[in-house]
């Protein structure tokens, strides 16, 4: 494993108290994690330096062709003090299944965990205390190479940034209302849904102001091609409940494999629920709704870990789920989730991961 260099830096800024607001991504902490690559000598020279801009050529690929890739997790401080990680080898996994995809050279999974908890211990009286806050955890890696030409940069950077989050539902879990979009589409089978990178984001902005103007919050996306199979909402996973059985969209290659994802899906399998990972059209969606059988939905995702759907709209159908109120499972996953994610429950799968 690297040794990581450590430069404290010396005009720290004030950290925000218990009454400050957190909105998300907005603060930043005294420091970032940076790695380089070079072809020919790998990622090398690991260090923590002051949080600073970076100075980049205007020529560097990652502004021109995208080449880049990002994961997101949190870092939550216990009752008793203990800083705790959910999942993070997860995070990392798919990080490098990212970076295979997008051609960006893989980073030990010792050194990318290492970086994540000392940065997180440089910056521990970061993390928020209070209930439903957290320091998210931003890793990401951008192409460097000063060439206007198309192929794989030789040179990368990695860096990680911390950034202290208030509770996603400042007034507790509330059910969001969801547009399923059947104009645009996020991604197709073969191209870089699953991967984490900004490219997929920049492909659901147009649908997603179209559904903000609608009064929407969040965009389902069908399938690629058929426009009829759901997919998943962008930054969150989907999970229905139909007469009695939990059923989420398979993996495809085009929906991205989210670790809270997979988390509700070995959850609901301990509570004795049958869980169906499988296609899942949206006209079967629709008859669900229509026929009563629909008895919840939820999205699955690190920053509001589960978010319940109280009303959807397809085309000029409009249903409303529960009428708004939030479901038995969705509140027992997020009470379980949470719960482990602070230490307040038995972590009987070993997901947390202790910083000290
Ligand atoms: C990150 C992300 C998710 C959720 O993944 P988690 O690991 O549960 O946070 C879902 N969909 C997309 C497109 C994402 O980028």
């Amino acid at each position: 494993m690297l040794e990581i260099k450590i430069e404290k830096n010396k005009n720290p800024k004030p950290i925000p108290g218990p009454e400050d607001p957190l909105v998300f991504g907005t603060i930043f902490t005294d420091h970032m994690y940076v790695m380089d690559y070079t072809e020919g000598k790998g990622w090398h020279d690991p260090r923590i330096i002051p949080y600073q801009p970076l100075v980049l050529e205007p020529s560097a690929m990652v502004f021109h062709y995208g080449q880049e890739m990002f994961e997101g997790l949190k870092a939550y401080k216990t009752e008793d003090g203990r800083i705790l990680l959910f999942r993070p080898d997860k995070n990392i996994e798919r990080a490098n299944n990212s970076n295979h995809r997008l051609m960006i050279p893989k980073i030990d999974p010792d050194d990318f965990l290492n970086g994540i908890k000392t940065l997180v211990k440089v910056d521990q009286d970061w993390i928020p205390t209070k209930p439903g806050t957290s320091l998210y955890i931003r890793p990401f890696v951008i192409a460097t190479d000063p060439f206007l030409g198309v192929r794989p940069s030789s040179t990368y950077k990695f860096i990680i940034i911390l950034s202290p989050v208030g509770a996603y539902y400042p007034e507790g879990l509330n059910p969001v209302k969801i547009w399923i979009e059947d104009e645009y589409v996020r991604a197709v089978r073969g191209g870089i849904g699953e991967a984490k990178t900004g490219g997929n984001y920049v492909a659901s902005l147009a649908a997603q102001v179209k559904a903000h103007e609608e009064g929407y919050s969040q965009v389902l996306w069908l399938d690629g091609v058929e426009r009829k199979y759901i997919e998943e909402v962008g930054a969150m996973n989907i999970f229905f409940k139909i007469n009695g059985t939990v059923v989420t969209p398979m993996l495809n290659g085009s929906i991205l494999p989210g670790v809270t994802r997979d988390t509700c899906i070995a959850l609901c399998k301990e509570w004795g629920l049958p869980v169906e990972e499988r296609r899942i059209s949206v006209d079967e969606l629709v008859e669900a709704a229509k026929n009563g059988t629909l008895e919840e939905v939820w999205g699955s995702g690190t920053a509001a870990v589960i978010s319940p759907v109280g009303h959807l709209r397809y085309e000029n159908d409009v249903f409303e789920i529960k009428d708004g109120t939030i479901g038995a499972v969705s509140q027992k996953l997020y009470d379980t989730v949470t719960g482990i994610q602070l230490g307040k429950l038995e972590d009987t799968h070993h997901w947390t991961v202790e910083v000290r």
